[in-house]
């Protein structure tokens, strides 16, 4: 039995066809297009497969509201022409098979979680940093949602005093993906975040900011881990700031055993999306 996955991006589509042993048989990258001519791509190459199911992690937001009448659909994405694209439903129509759809955090968590670094706890979340900021939360296997999909990228943190950066997010001042996304580091920097030196104060700035988040997400979720990726997160110096600052701001309220522990890398090396949309997929094939 083989399973379809795909990691959709805003910069690339990660198609991938996994077997039982959950191994990768075949695996290709399509550029992100207009939605036709990427989804063409992309079912060229599972049509060559015989899948059973496929399992779809996508940039957001999307509707995940299965009551709604644009159940499926990408929402207000700066990318126009995926606006209002019901990709679900396109999915399901070109390649005839079951698709579960969530989204591209939700399905990383859903991969650290069974077969990364949440292997050995019941719950735990997983927050990217990288072109935006988002977070994913699996309790008990399962991804979890409300009406929708969560959207911890955009909750409100505690500007520094003096912080007079206005932030990139559109619809908010001071959110956290619109003070430390990549964007967000590279506009108040000047220079791309790769080649900021590791000792300037912009860290200070972004390790306090993600902490604040940690804390809130500690105090509502209360998961037993926090996986944080995405590409600013290779700057692995951020791991022990982020700890410092949670431990100072959660002046130990919560007993937190380890906080390496419990605030920690990805074990996955980029393929937890990828990995967890094909969880996604073989839990609507049982
Ligand atoms: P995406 O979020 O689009 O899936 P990534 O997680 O790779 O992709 O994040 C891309 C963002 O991360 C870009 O804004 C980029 O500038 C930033 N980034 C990537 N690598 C690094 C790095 N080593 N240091 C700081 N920022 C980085
Ligand atoms: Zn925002």
């Amino acid at each position: 039995m083989l399973i379809g996955a795909i990691e959709a991006g805003g910069t690339k589509f990660v198609c991938s066809v996994l077997n039982e042993s959950n191994e990768t048989v075949d695996k290709c990258i399509i550029k992100t297009k207009k939605p036709a001519e990427t989804l063409n791509e992309a079912a060229n190459f599972f049509r060559g497969h015989d899948i059973e199911s496929l399992g779809v992690g996508a940039f957001g937001p999307i509707d995940l509201n299965a009551k709604s009448n644009t159940y499926g659909m990408i929402k207000n994405t700066p990318k126009k022409d995926w606006k209002n694209f019901p990709l679900l439903e396109e999915l399901k129509k070109m390649l005839k098979v079951p698709v579960a759809l969530d989204t591209d955090v939700n399905a990383a968590c859903l991969g650290e979680f069974r077969f990364g670094a949440a292997q050995d706890v019941d719950s735990a979340m997983y927050i990217t940093v990288g072109t935006g900021v988002g977070a994913g939360f699996v309790k008990d296997n399962q991804v979890f949602k409300g009406f929708s999909h969560p959207e911890m990228g955009h909750i409100k943190v505690k500007r520094i005093a003096d912080d007079t950066f206005p932030g990139v997010c559109p619809y908010h001042d001071d959110c956290i993906e619109g003070l430390v996304s990549g964007p967000a580091i590279e506009k108040r920097a000047g220079v791309k975040g790769t080649d900021i030196d590791k000792n300037d104060a912009v860290w200070e700035t972004v390790a306090y900011y993600i902490a604040q988040a940690l804390v809130n997400y500690t105090l509502v979720l209360s998961p037993e881990r926090i996986i944080i990726g995405g590409g600013v997160m290779k700057q692995s110096h951020l791991y022990p700031m982020i700890r410092k600052e949670f431990a100072r701001i959660l002046n130990d309220y919560i007993e937190i055993d380890d906080v390496n522990e419990y605030i920690t890398e990805p074990l996955m090396n980029d393929d937890q999306g990828v990995i967890g949309a094909a969880a996604l997929a073989r839990d609507i094939s049982r």
